[in-house]
């Protein structure tokens, strides 16, 4: 299986996935340089061995331009995003821009074939710097779903899913990017829905929800400072009140 990782070296000019700099300093486990993409690309470093993902499949042309959804900034977009493992003409990626050298991509992981060795299946979300190509510095680097008490190579359960206790939801603030999974059909696909605008307008619901507790947070930081400010003054006015009482007394007791 090291053959097949050198094979995406020599044949397809694919480079490393893992940290060359973690890997200079040698590891006590080889796999602890997989920081960026732990065991899920044969470009890693993994014991598994799964296939090239979706990144090196599209650099080498092995998913065409016609199975790519592209989304421009700005732009919107639903996929019916099928497993990279799986024959087909049917869409396989998806790719988000942010510039000439960044986006994210999009990928569904399903246990077949050779991704059968996977620690988990569902839909990957990576950031991507083209810039970052050669020398083990990171051009593919998986957004977790789920970190967890694990050190960063382990990534076992980096996926969006579908269903009780799994992320559906990729949400980015930096860029205003929401991947949603929409659904899952039959044959494994899911939908997957792409908007680089925040919170889209059938989507006002959680966004209203946001900022009536914002205003309730607010409301209520009122409330306590109104009533500490009364606190205080009540307060003020009793010591007043004791000290003006005092001096009349002193003053009665010097008249007498
Ligand atoms: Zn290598």
């Amino acid at each position: 299986m090291v053959y097949a990782h050198e094979f995406g070296h020599i044949a397809l000019g694919l480079p490393d996935l893992y940290s060359y700099q973690i890997a200079y300093k040698g590891p006590a486990d080889w796999r602890e340089a997989a920081v960026y993409v732990g065991p899920w690309d044969l470009m890693s470093r993994s014991n598994e061995r799964p296939q090239i993902g979706a990144w090196g499949k599209v650099h080498v042309g092995w998913i065409s331009p016609n199975r790519v959804l592209e989304i421009l900034p700005g732009q919107e977009g639903r996929a019916n995003l099928e497993p990279l493992e799986k024959s087909t003409s049917g869409t396989q990626a998806i790719l988000i821009y942010l510039n000439s050298s960044t986006y994210f991509i999009v990928e569904n992981r399903e246990p077949i074939g050779h991704d059968s060795v996977l620690p988990d299946e569902g839909v990957l979300v990576s950031y991507v710097d083209e810039s970052k190509y050669w020398h083990g510095n990171g051009p593919v680097v998986i957004q977790d779903a789920n970190p967890e008490n694990l050190s960063r190579w382990q990534l076992s359960h980096p996926t969006f899913k579908i269903g009780p206790g799994a992320k559906s939801e990729y949400v980015n603030q930096t860029y205003n990017l929401i991947v949603s999974l929409l659904g899952k059909t039959s044959d494994n696909s899911y939908i997957v829905d792409v908007s680089t605008q925040g919170r889209t307008k059938t989507q006002t619901q959680p966004f209203a929800t946001q900022y009536q507790v914002q205003l309730l947070l607010v409301v209520m930081a009122v409330v306590v400072v109104a009533a500490s400010i009364t606190i205080a003054n009540r307060k003020r006015k009793k010591r007043q009140g004791y000290g003006c009482a005092s001096l009349v007394r002193e003053g009665t007791r010097k008249l007498r």
